[in-house]
C-alpha cells in the first residue's frame, strides 16, 4: 500500500466503551434535558453529547475527539448552565468567540468574553461582574490567559471560592506543533491545570492524531482523563478526487450546475489571487460567488460571511482563513482548487459539508506542481511567523512539509478507498466495504495487482546522481523515457546510458512512481525560486543518500498496486452514469491514449 501511517493504540480509558457515562439516572439528568429543550431547542442528544456531558460533570477530565459538526459545544455549554459557578473556555479565534456568544446570547445564555482589543474600562466593568456571579461563560483567547494578570487574579478567586466549575479548551489540537493549526500560547496552557487541579478540564477537537493527541494530554497535564473518540468517517460525504488539468474551472463549473446548482458550497484556493480569479470565472458562468481572504477589509468579509450565511450568494472562494467556526448545516460541496497542507487540514475543511447530515460531495484538485508551489508557500509562511529560536523554526518546517507529503501521497493513491486513507492517518481502522462507493476510488471497483518497480525506482534516482541532482521531476521524467527535444539534447542527456530506459512506461506510471519516491523521501524537491525576472518557483530532484543505498543494495524494494488485467473490460462495463466523470477527467485526448496506453502495457505485462 503507499499510504499506511502506523495505528497506534490508544492506552487510555475509552469513554464509550463504558455503559455507565449513557445512563439517565445522574443526579443532573432532568435539568440536563429540560435545558436542552427549552434552552437550545435540542429535541435530543446527537451521539454521545450525553455521554461526555455526564463524565464531565462527574468531575473527571475529558478529552473529546470528535468530528466537525459533532456538536462539541453543547458538551460544555450544557454543563456550564446547569453548574454554579463560571466555566472558562478557551478558544483559538475572537471571531470564533463571538460567534458562540452571539449563539448563547439568543439562547438567553450569560456569557462573555474578554479580549486585548477592549477598552481598559470596559474590561475591568466585565471583570466585576465576573466576580459577582453574572456570567455562566467567559470565553478567552490563549494569549489573555498568558498575559493578564488581573484574569489571573480573577480565576484565583474564583477558585477559592469553589466558583470555577469547568475549563474548556476548544480546538485543543492549536496545542501541538504536529497539529496542523498549532499556536504557541496554547503550549503554556498547562498552568491552568497546574494551578486549578480541582476544576475539571474537558479539551475538545476535531481532529487529532494519536501523536497529537498524546501532545495534548501531556501539555495540558490530563493525565487521567477519559478519551471519548468517536469515528471521524463521515458517512454522508463523498470524496473525489480529479486530475487539475487547464480545464479545471469548467470542471468545476460543470460539476457545480450538474450536481449542486443554486446550492451552498466553498471553493478552497491556495492564494489570495487564486480565489479572485476562480470566484470570477464562476461568476462569468452565471454563480451567486464572492471571495473571501485575508488581506480583505474586514467589513467586507464580514458582509460577504453573512451574505453567504443568509443564502444570497451560494458559493465563496476562499483561502483556508475561512470556515473556522463556521455553522452553516446546509453547505453542499466543499472543493479544493488546490493541494490541502494536511490530511488533517482537508478532512477538517470538507467536514465544513454537510452538517446537517445530508448527502454533499468534496472534490480535491490534484496535479504534482502543486504540491511544489504549496511548499513554496510554507516555507515562506513558516518563515514570516516564526520568531522562535532556530531550533524550533526548523521543526515547525519539518512538520508542515511531513504533513504536506502525507497529503501528496494520499492524492497520488488512485487505488485505496479515500475514507481508509483518511481514518488511518487518524489511527481509525476502517472497513472499507462500508464505503458503498462514495469515494472516487471505490467507485472505479479497480482490481488492482502489486508489481515490484524496485528496479524502474533504482533508475530514477541513478538518473537523478547521475545528471548532477540539477533537474526537475518533468525533467527527469522526459530524459527517462527518452525524449529528445532541444533541452535534453542540449544537456546532452540523449547520451547517457539510462536515456530511455523507461521508454516502455506509460508516463502517467512513470511519474507515479517518481511522485512515490518523492513521498517516501528518498527523492527530495528541492524549492528554488529562480533568478529569472518573473521570480517563479522552480524545483529540482536530489537524492537522499542514505536512502538512495538502501535502495542500490536491495535494502529496500518497493511494490505499487497497478490496474489488473481485466480492468480494460470494466471499464467496458462501467455503468452510465460515470462516464460524464470520467470523461471530465480526463481531458486532453493525450492523456486519454496515455491511459489506453497504460492499460494495453498492462496486459501485456500480465500475460508475459
Ligand atoms: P462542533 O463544534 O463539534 O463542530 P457544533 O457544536 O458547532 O459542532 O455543533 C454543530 C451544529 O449542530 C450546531 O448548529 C448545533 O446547533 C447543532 N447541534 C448540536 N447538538 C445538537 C443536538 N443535540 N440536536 C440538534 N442539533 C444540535
Ligand atoms: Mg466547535
Ligand atoms: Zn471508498
Amino acid at each position: 500500500r503507499e499510504y499506511t501511517p502506523k495505528v497506534i493504540d490508544i492506552n487510555y480509558t475509552e469513554g464509550f466503551g463504558d455503559k455507565k457515562w449513557s445512563s439517565a439516572n445522574f443526579p443532573w439528568t432532568k435539568d440536563l434535558e429540560a435545558k436542552n429543550r427549552s434552552k437550545f431547542g435540542n429535541r435530543s442528544f446527537r451521539p454521545n453529547q450525553r455521554e461526555i456531558i455526564n463524565a464531565t460533570m462527574s468531575g473527571y477530565d475529558v478529552f473529546v475527539l470528535m468530528p466537525t459538526g459533532g456538536g462539541k459545544s453543547l458538551t460544555y455549554q450544557l454543563p456550564a448552565l446547569i453548574s454554579e459557578g463560571l466555566t472558562l473556555v478557551v478558544c483559538p479565534l475572537v471571531s470564533l468567540i463571538q460567534d458562540q456568544i452571539m449563539h448563547l446570547s439568543q439562547a438567553n445564555i450569560p456569557a462573555t468574553y474578554l479580549s486585548a482589543s477592549m477598552e481598559w474600562s470596559e474590561q475591568q466593568e466585565i471583570l466585576r461582574d465576573l466576580m459577582s456571579c453574572r456570567y455562566k461563560l467567559l470565553y478567552v483567547t490563549p494569549e489573555k490567559i498568558a498575559k493578564s494578570d488581573s484574569l489571573s487574579r480573577l480565576l484565583n478567586s474564583l477558585y477559592s471560592q469553589g466558583n470555577l466549575s469547568r475549563i474548556v479548551i476548544d480546538e485543543a489540537h492549536c496545542v501541538s506543533q504536529w497539529g496542523h493549526d498549532f499556536r504557541p500560547d496554547y503550549k503554556n496552557l498547562g498552568v491552568l491545570k497546574g494551578n486549578f487541579s480541582k476544576t475539571p478540564v474537558l479539551a475538545l477537537t476535531a481532529t487529532a492524531t494519536a501523536r497529537v493527541k498524546e501532545d495534548v494530554v501531556q501539555a495540558l497535564g490530563l493525565a487521567n482523563c477519559i478519551v471519548f473518540r468517536q469515528s471521524f468517517n463521515r458517512p454522508n460525504l463523498r470524496y473525489f478526487l480529479r486530475a487539475k488539468t487547464k480545464k479545471c474551472l469548467e470542471d468545476i463549473d460543470n460539476f457545480i450546475r450538474t450536481n449542486h446548482f443554486k446550492e451552498c458550497g466553498i471553493i478552497y484556493c491556495l492564494s489570495r489571487m487564486d480565489c479572485e480569479k476562480v470566484a470570477e470565472k464562476l461568476r462569468e458562468c452565471g454563480h451567486r460567488v464572492s471571495h473571501y481572504h485575508g488581506s480583505m477589509d474586514p467589513v467586507d468579509r464580514t458582509r460577504i460571511q453573512q451574505q453567504w450565511s443568509k443564502d444570497k450568494i451560494n458559493i465563496i472562494c476562499a483561502t483556508v482563513a475561512f470556515g473556522m467556526g463556521i455553522n452553516k448545516p446546509d453547505v453542499r460541496f466543499v472543493i479544493h482548487h488546490s493541494l490541502p497542507k494536511s490530511i488533517e487540514g482537508y478532512h477538517q475543511e470538507c467536514g465544513r459539508a454537510g452538517r446537517d447530515g445530508q448527502p454533499s460531495s468534496c472534490l480535491l484538485y490534484y496535479q504534482y506542481s502543486d504540491y511544489i508551489r504549496v511548499r513554496h508557500m510554507l516555507t515562506q509562511g513558516v518563515a514570516e511567523q516564526t520568531v522562535a529560536p532556530r531550533g524550533a523554526y526548523e521543526q515547525a518546517l519539518k512538520t508542515h512539509k511531513e504533513n504536506l507529503l502525507s497529503m501528496v501521497s494520499y492524492c497520488e493513491n488512485d487505488v485505496d478507498c479515500r475514507r481508509l486513507l483518511q481514518l488511518i492517518h487518524f489511527g481509525e481502522r476502517f472497513d472499507p466495504s462500508l464505503c458503498a462507493k462514495t469515494c472516487d476510488n471505490c467507485l472505479k471497483e479497480l482490481r488492482w495487482v502489486e508489481k515490484d518497480v524496485t528496479n524502474i525506482a533504482r533508475q530514477l534516482v541513478e538518473l537523478v546522481t547521475m545528471t548532477g541532482q540539477l533537474h526537475s521531476s518533468s525533467h527527469i521524467l522526459e530524459v527517462y523515457r527518452g525524449s529528445l527535444n532541444q533541452n535534453v539534447k542540449k544537456l546532452r542527456h540523449d547520451t547517457l546510458a539510462l536515456h530511455g530506459a523507461g521508454k516502455h512506461l506509460a508516463k502517467g506510471d512513470a511519474s507515479r512512481i517518481l511522485h512515490y519516491l518523492v513521498t517516501e523521501g528518498i527523492l527530495i524537491e528541492d524549492v528554488k525560486k529562480s533568478n529569472n525576472i518573473y521570480g517563479s518557483i522552480s524545483s529540482v530532484l536530489k537524492a537522499d543518500h542514505l536512502k538512495a543505498c538502501d535502495l542500490r543494495s536491495g535494502k529496500c524494494s518497493i511494490v505499487l498496486k497497478f490496474p489488473a488485467l481485466d480492468t480494460a473490460s470494466k471499464m467496458g462495463k462501467l455503468d452510465a452514469s460515470l462516464l460524464p466523470q470520467i470523461n471530465k477527467t480526463v481531458h486532453q485526448q493525450s492523456d486519454v491514449d496515455e491511459k489506453l496506453a497504460s492499460l494495453l502495457y498492462d496486459a501485456l505485462f500480465s500475460l508475459r
